[in-house]
């Protein structure tokens, strides 16, 4: 797969942001080398759609600094900033009364400036990429939530991202869908894209990972290889996690 126009690395240092008095990330640092994958784990509430949400300035950090390329974004624009990233959720928001095609040309077409016919060819190579090009004419409603999840990778591809964030983007999918989207995910790892991936499917952080880091209630309690996390856990913390979801 030659989805990777060019990757960057990206580095996050000593991120702390609150939400009133609930300090949800308290100087968690992070690093995906360019063309890598950083997995993060760990359990509901620990921060980890927060550390996504700041590392794209959604939400500002009130200390730390964020890199792509070894320099430091915060004085960008934000919507700059964004554009460099791709996203995908948990919940995928395509537009229902817009084709699958449409819904994949729109980011292009508004966003980077293309043409309706540029937007549309770019959308065509994204959505045959993600091995959905028939669909290109269906409504998303007419798509299992597997191809749904596929249709908003490709929307998101379609952008040209230097990076990749998934915020579980398996977790609402009936347990038979799941293996596509990941199949999906895999490719576009080997493929040299550089990625984040929050997950709970702990067979795609070990397999599919260059580095998986482990929070729990807002700082990185460990961070490694995945073998090293996963045979040879160091932490109560993680220990405790792991025999809860493996
Ligand atoms: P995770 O993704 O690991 O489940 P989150 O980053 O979603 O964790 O949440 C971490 C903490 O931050 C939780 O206590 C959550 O209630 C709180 N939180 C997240 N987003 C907001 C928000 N927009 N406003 C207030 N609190 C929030
Ligand atoms: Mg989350």
């Amino acid at each position: 797969m030659t989805t990777a126009t060019t990757s960057v690395s990206l580095t996050g240092t000593d991120l702390h942001l609150s939400f009133g008095t609930n300090k949800v990330l308290r100087g968690v640092d992070i690093h995906v080398d360019a063309g890598k994958t950083t997995s993060v784990i760990g359990p509901s509430g620990s921060g980890k759609s927060t550390l996504l949400r700041v590392l794209n300035r959604l939400h500002e950090p009130e200390q730390g600094d964020i890199l792509l390329d070894g320099r430091s974004v915060l004085d960008d624009n934000p919507d700059a900033l964004r554009q460099r990233i791709g996203m995908v959720f948990q919940h995928f928001n395509l537009f229902p009364h817009r084709t699958v095609l449409d819904n994949i040309a729109l980011g292009p077409r508004k966003l980077r400036g293309l043409s309706k016919d540029q937007a549309r060819a770019v959308a065509l190579e994204q959505l045959e990429l993600v091995g959905l090009a028939e669909k290109a004419q269906s409504r998303p409603g007419n798509l299992s939530g597997g191809q749904q999840q596929r249709v908003a990778i490709a929307r998101a591809l379609a952008m040209k991202p230097e990076i990749m964030f998934f915020d579980e983007a398996t977790s609402a999918l009936d347990p038979e869908l799941v293996k596509g989207v990941l199949a999906l995910m895999t490719d576009l790892a080997s493929g040299g894209m550089s990625m984040v991936v929050v997950t709970h499917e702990m067979g795609f952080a070990r397999s599919v990972s260059d580095t998986v880091l482990f929070m729990d209630r807002g700082v990185v309690v460990e961070t490694g290889k995945p073998e090293a996390l996963f045979e040879d856990p160091q932490t109560e913390r993680l220990q405790a996690f792991l025999s809860q979801v493996l």
